[in-house]
């Protein structure tokens, strides 16, 4: 799939989720109302059922109009009259709201408007809240008579439990999107593995191509009959052959390595080995490249202390790979500086080059298998992307840690820090 297909699915599978969600939003919501007004329906016509038994038990007249007057989405005032009894109020509550199917607790209280103040009051739920709270609170009416409220603390909870179905699709829906961004986000990996692999596939054929070419070439000149009478010209070419096949080798040996690695079966041979030792033997190694490149080294190995368990092979690539790095990525004269110093019961190694830096966002990528920054279609520096990812795994089976802090053109600096002994 390409890249715009893929964007373009994603765009759309991304708006019909979001198109879903505020559609599942919108029927709950107007459920939920449904819900809401139906409960205040019922409970008007319980309250007004309840005004009217009491305006004939006080034997007064109704009042012409309702005497039920909804103060907030879960409270109610009815204006009666009289004094009531709490105990029959009570009786007339429970009764009217079970006829009406109005299941949710409530607390009600009685307020004489004369003497301002509470004069009964109580709390009808599973919890028995107490009402002696929300009684304080209620309002002083302009009213010359009594009046009573009932309040549902609950009421949101009590209607959102009667909402079963909906809270069922909204689950079966979560499922739906949580399933979703799950793919998608398999896909996105899928893919960005399979740039990778495309990646090194590139820079192997490029990396084997040079070599493979030179070969040939040589060969073909060494196939000429006349060669025997110039014998340096013979063993140029044979020297160029063997090193391009050294070289062809090597690269070989390292995508091996890799693969070996990843296996876990590389089999570490740690002993007790002078760290300083291993960063002097692999600066020799480098010593050729630095020449060529004109470029020069500096050791400031400053530790105390600085043996370590290590694996003498693997970690003498680590230092190897750095400085091959080093070398490879700078357009100017190399100068490398090694330092190391002791912290606590580390050894902190310092490998600092004067070459082309590494852009903040590509820091954290460089330390994955087969990254290379990108040059666009520049391939002048060879390279699977392999090495640092190496160093890494190498570094962490050693208990250790790399990081590295690095401003484009300006240079790098990597850091490692391993446990001493
Ligand atoms: P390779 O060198 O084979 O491409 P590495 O894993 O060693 O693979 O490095 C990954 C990438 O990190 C390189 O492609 C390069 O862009 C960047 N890099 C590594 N070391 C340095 C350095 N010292 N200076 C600048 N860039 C570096």
């Amino acid at each position: 799939m390409s890249r715009t297909t893929l964007r373009i699915v994603i765009i759309l599978a991304t708006l019909s989720i979001v198109g879903i969600t505020m559609t599942q939003i919108y029927w709950v919501r107007r459920a939920f109302d449904l819900r809401e007004n139906q409960f205040n329906h019922d409970v008007n016509a319980a309250l007004s059922s309840v005004a009217r038994q009491i305006f004939q038990i006080n034997k007064t007249p109704s009042p012409s109009n309702t005497p039920v007057e909804q103060i907030s989405t879960n409270y109610f005032v009815v204006n009666i009259s009289g004094p009531i009894d709490a105990g029959l109020l009570e009786f007339l509550l429970i009764t009217e709201f079970e006829k009406s199917n109005v299941t949710a607790g409530f607390e009600y209280g009685i307020y004489d408007c004369i003497d301002k103040c509470m004069v009964g009051g109580n709390s009808i739920s599973p919890k028995k809240v107490k009402m002696q709270a929300h009684a304080s609170t209620l309002p002083a009416m302009n009213n010359d008579g009594y009046y009573f409220g009932v309040q549902f603390p609950g009421l949101k909870a009590n209607l959102i439990s009667q909402m079963g179905i909906w809270g069922f699709s909204s689950a079966v829906m979560l499922i739906v999107i949580f399933f979703f961004v799950y793919t998608l986000f398999v896909i996105l990996r899928q893919k960005r593995l399979s740039e990778i692999q495309k990646d090194f596939i590139n820079n192997m054929t490029h990396e084997f191509k040079t070599p493979i070419s030179t070969i040939a070439i040589s060969s073909e000149v060494l196939r000429d009959p006349g060669i025997v009478h110039t014998p340096e010209r013979l063993l140029n070419y044979a020297t160029i052959i063997q090193n391009e096949n050294n070289r062809l080798k090597q690269q070989v040996e390292r995508v091996l390595q890799m693969a070996r690695f990843e296996k876990e079966d590389i089999g570490l041979k740690k002993e007790i080995l002078n760290v300083h030792d291993l960063i002097r033997e692999a600066t020799k190694n480098s010593s050729l490249s630095l020449e060529e490149k004109n470029g020069k080294i500096q050791l400031q190995l400053d530790a105390t202390s600085c043996m370590a368990m290590l694996d003498r092979l693997h970690f003498t690539n680590v230092f190897y790979n750095l400085l091959d790095n080093a070398i490879k990525y700078t357009s100017k004269a190399p100068e490398i500086c090694i330092v190391t110093k002791n912290t606590n019961s580390t050894l902190l190694i310092e490998i600092k080059d004067n070459g082309v830096g590494i852009s903040e966002e590509n820091q954290k990528k460089i330390f994955h298998r087969f990254y290379r920054v990108p040059t666009g279609n520049l391939h002048d520096i060879k390279g699977f992307g392999l090495g640092l990812n190496y160093v890494k795994s190498i570094v962490e089976a050693h208990k250790g840690k790399i990081s590295v802090i690095s401003e484009p053109g300006k240079g790098s600096t990597f850091k490692i820090s391993i446990p001493v002994v």
